[in-house]
């Protein structure tokens, strides 16, 4: 006989008709299966489990096997603590996910974050309740969404796009622009937006929206060499005809125009052209003037949305002279 089944043997059905099983802590004790107790390791005998069931369970005394193999069915199907934290830890997580990824919606949205609990989360209700007929209180209970878990879900998440991307600027050139607008009791908000190049892609993000307490002028000022810069057409046309002064740009532009590997990506247009991987390393001295060009201009676009979407969270809709929706 193999070990195993030795030590099996005190648990076999001789023992179940006893009221006893191996208890699921240590598979060497018998678990009275009427009382749930685990019992020493002295009650391993057939006897002393006889004792435990006549003392204990006088009215059970006469049971058979069949009822005992019943009750102990019922108790491995039981859900057990461990899986049942466990399933409820589950939905808990998707619930959590899911406040994150609802927040991160009304963020991209520009609207307020109070539409989580005013909007948002009936919409999913009625959604539940009426297309999937589904009980929906039992699963809105578990999305945190209330204005206070959506501000500081956005705050969160704000903080750490924020803190990456103040990390990549230091590493690189950037360009910002700043636009500032006054809102009602004289609150003057600074929107700070800034163009640079990751991964051969230009971006451009708002990097942040401040109320000031002090006079924008300054930092106007101290940016006027973006605003007032002026663009070399070999940047817009690298093909073109070369109208340049300097003989160290116009030697790199003809030793350019003859790579026609480069030439592919230029019907592209010419932002495609320049961002090319190779061409910091091939052409640095071109690189280092039209890096400047490409990420000095953010677009009109996104500082009409800025605008947009901080009127909105304050509450305002107020026409703005050259501000159109
Ligand atoms: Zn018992």
């Amino acid at each position: 006989m193999s070990e195993s089944k030795k030590k099996c043997r005190p648990y076999s059905v001789d023992y179940l008709k006893l009221g006893s099983i191996p208890s699921s802590s240590d598979k060497q004790l018998p678990m009275c299966l009427l009382c749930n107790k685990v019992l020493g390791n002295d009650a391993m005998k057939a006897s002393k489990l006889q004792n435990h069931l006549r003392r204990r369970h006088p009215d059970k005394t006469d049971k058979d096997l069949k009822y005992f193999q019943t009750l102990k069915d019922k108790l491995q199907k039981r859900p057990t603590l461990d899986r049942m934290f466990a399933s409820t830890s589950q939905r808990n997580d998707d619930g959590l996910r899911a406040s994150y990824n609802i927040s991160l919606l009304i963020a991209k949205s520009g609207k307020p974050h109070t539409i989580g609990e005013k909007l948002i989360l009936p919409a999913v209700e009625e959604v539940l309740k009426t297309v999937l007929h589904k009980p929906a209180s039992d699963i809105i209970k578990r999305i945190p969404s209330s204005n206070n878990t959506v501000e500081r879900r956005i705050d969160e998440m704000s903080s750490g796009i924020e803190s990456f991307l103040c990390n990549y600027l230091q590493t690189t050139d950037f360009s910002i622009q700043l636009d500032e607008s006054t809102l009602p009791g004289n609150v003057a908000l600074l929107l700070a937006y800034v163009r640079f190049i990751m991964n051969q892609e230009i971006y451009e993000e708002r990097h942040f929206a401040r109320t000031l307490t002090t006079d924008t002028k300054d930092f106007e000022s101290r940016f006027e060499d973006v605003l007032t810069m002026v663009i070399p057409p070999w940047v817009n046309n690298p093909y073109g005809d070369i109208e340049e002064t300097n003989v160290i740009i116009q030697e790199k532009l003809t030793e350019l125009s003859t790579n026609e590997e480069l030439k592919v990506q230029f019907k592209n247009g010419y932002q495609q052209f320049w961002l090319q991987n190779n061409i910091p390393v091939t052409y640095p001295v071109l690189w280092n003037i039209a890096k400047k060009f490409l990420i000095s201009f953010p677009s009109s676009y996104l500082v009409e949305r800025g605008f947009s979407a901080a009127t909105n969270i304050t509450g305002l809709h107020k026409n703005r002279p050259g501000y159109h929706s």
